[in-house]
């Protein structure tokens, strides 16, 4: 495919995981139950609550998706994941990999990410099992505590919620209703807030790598995308090792020394894809 086509597709991602992330936050901030009836399927698709629910249909469409097209998951429908991606867009972590050669490390590095990915996964599991508290790793609890407890009560406080919920309800005026939101104890919303702030200054430092060292359920979607059909390879003969798609690379996964992409981390952003001066990155399996 052209570079052109690559770069559409890249922006077409991160429109689509924008979409994405500002519905679910509406979703959050809606006190009406309103917004909410407009994309249930944005709910019942995300992995833990679908894995709590026991939802078959949706672990299984997940399951085939990341089957065909790598951690599409990561890329568009976790608000946490286009959250990070936000973040290096307008800080200096985007810069910074361009300017400087993004270090993907070396088989040591690699080796203690790949372990301590395994910690976590098995913190999380064992711990839920166990009945602990584990619930801090998951994404999407970690983004809708953060919108819940620190952006709901200023969206209150702002009188936004009386004017939604009156519009909601079809009432003629703007603050003609009362709309109650619970606020949390003070250590909820700090330890909500700077979660997520940890998480912005991360990925602001090294793009995906929250994603790549914690998060436990980008571990179960990269063990299932390192089987994708449609997943980018290294043309060899085609690469004249200028590094660009190196620097590029949010997941800093690709090693160009070796010709190789670590599709365990990869989130299927087409990026690398979009900047390659000679089309030497091919999606196939
Ligand atoms: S790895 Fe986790 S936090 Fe990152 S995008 Fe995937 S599910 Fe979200
Ligand atoms: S290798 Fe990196 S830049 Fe290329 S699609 Fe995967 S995450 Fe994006
Ligand atoms: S951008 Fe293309 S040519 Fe340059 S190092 Fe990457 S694969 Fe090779």
């Amino acid at each position: 495919m052209r570079k052109n086509v690559f770069r559409f597709l890249s922006a077409l991602r991160l429109t689509l995981g924008v979409l994405a992330l500002l519905a679910l936050t509406a979703t959050f901030l809606d006190f009406t139950g309103t917004v909410a009836g407009w994309f249930p399927w944005l709910r019942g698709v995300q992995f833990m609550p679908a894995v709590l629910a026991g939802s078959a249909l949706a672990l299984a469409v997940l399951l085939v998706v990341t089957l065909l097209f790598g951690r599409v998951y990561c890329s568009v429908l976790c608000p946490l994941g286009v959250l990070q991606d936000l973040v290096r867009l307008v800080t200096f972590g985007r810069w910074r990999d361009r300017k400087f050669k993004a270090k993907p490390g070396g088989p040591l590095r690699s080796a203690i990410q790949g372990w301590t990915r395994l910690g976590f996964l098995f913190a999380f599991a064992g711990g839920g099992f166990l009945g602990l508290h584990f619930a801090w790793l998951d994404p999407y609890a970690i983004y809708g505590r953060f919108v819940s407890f620190c952006l709901a009560p200023l969206v209150k406080a702002s009188r936004h919620a009386d004017s939604l919920a009156a519009w909601a309800d079809g009432a003629e005026g703007s603050f003609t209703r009362v709309v109650e939101v619970v606020v949390p104890a003070s250590g909820f919303i700090l330890v909500a807030a700077g979660v997520v702030a940890f998480i912005a200054a991360f990925a602001a430092w090294r793009g995906r790598s929250w994603c790549n060292t914690v998060c436990p359920v980008g571990t179960i979607l990269g063990a299932l995308a390192k089987f994708a059909w449609f997943r980018p390879n290294i043309v060899a003969d085609s690469c004249v090792s200028c590094r660009a798609c190196e620097r590029i690379c949010r997941a800093h996964c690709i090693h160009i020394d070796a010709k190789a992409i670590d599709h365990t981390k990869c989130v299927s952003c087409f990026d690398c894809s979009a900047v390659c001066p000679k089309g030497a990155i091919k999606w196939k399996r």
